[in-house]
């Protein structure tokens, strides 16, 4: 069978079961199947695959129908600047995340040797992005999951940052070592009644315990600044990611903190997305 013909049955199938965007990413996973670039399919499209790609581009399309994401199927998800291995264990990493990059380089564009800590790395696609950006930083993470903490490594160490990073595998409430310059943070947050309202594609697949913000959707983000109030230096900034419609209880909660808000950032979507803060009372 022709490339062509494997990615317009595939399309068929996947728009017959509502996955929007069928033929990228039948695309995609045929790219991935045969080990090339998309535009390399595309300009290749005659080309015949094998037997044996052609039974696991079938496999890999089957989950697809049933929403499991590409990142997931590929084990792999571009952020920032970088690809970064993921699995069911990490949140995939969003664009909208890229924010939090942008706000630390321009923020730090005239400081050196920042000491930071990333509170829930998951994949480790933000602290690791800003370590590629400078190298005279270095980071401590710490995360929950034990998962994530391997997926993190194997990142950090594909990257070429290992030397660079300290990780944890630890809840953050009992969490209690060094005193840093920058936390950043993109926790759990999403309240358990939306959960409901999440794409199929989220909720099935991706891991609870990097979605779940509890009843009210911020009792991690709570735990976070209650933590950093004490693990961060005086002058030192915190940058959390929140949802859309928590930016007026964050801010009083991190007031209550002893933070001074600096900005509120939105995202391509133009909601707000991304809280700086400066530590400035004991
Ligand atoms: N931004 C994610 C979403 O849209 C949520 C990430 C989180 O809870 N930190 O589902």
């Amino acid at each position: 069978m022709r490339l062509q013909t494997a990615i317009q049955n595939a399309y068929q199938k996947l728009k017959n079961n509502n996955i929007i965007s069928a033929l990228l990413d039948s695309e995609l996973l045929m790219a991935n199947v045969i080990n090339k670039s998309r535009e390399y399919i595309l300009l290749n499209s005659n080309h015949k695959i094998s037997k044996k790609d052609f039974n696991y581009f079938q496999k890999l399309v089957n989950q697809r129908s049933k929403g499991k994401p590409i990142a997931y199927l590929t084990n792999k998800k571009f952020f920032w600047k970088y690809e970064f291995l993921v699995d069911k264990n990490v949140l995939i990493p969003r664009p909208d995340t890229e924010i939090i990059i942008e706000q630390v380089l321009k923020i730090y564009k005239n400081k050196n040797k920042i000491n930071f800590l990333d509170i829930g790395f998951g994949s480790g696609c933000i602290l690791i992005s800003i370590l590629k950006e400078r190298e005279d930083f270095k980071a401590t993470g710490v995360d929950i999951s034990n998962h994530a903490l391997k997926i993190c490594k194997i990142n950090a160490y594909k990257l070429g940052v290992k030397n660079r990073v300290k990780l944890f595998n630890s809840d953050i409430d009992k969490f209690s070592l060094g005193k840093y310059d920058l936390i950043i943070s993109n926790p759990p947050y999403i309240k358990n009644l939306d959960f409901k309202y999440l794409k199929k594609d989220i909720i099935d697949f991706e891991p609870k315990l990097a979605l779940d913000g509890g009843l009210d959707g911020i009792s991690e983000i709570r735990k976070v600044i209650k933590k950093s109030s004490e693990l961060i230096k005086n002058g030192g900034r915190l940058i959390l990611e929140i949802a859309y419609n928590q930016k007026n209880e964050v801010k009083r909660l991190l007031k209550r903190n002893g933070f001074y808000i600096n900005l509120v950032a939105k995202d391509l979507a133009n909601n707000d997305r991304c809280i700086i803060s400066t530590k400035i009372e004991e």
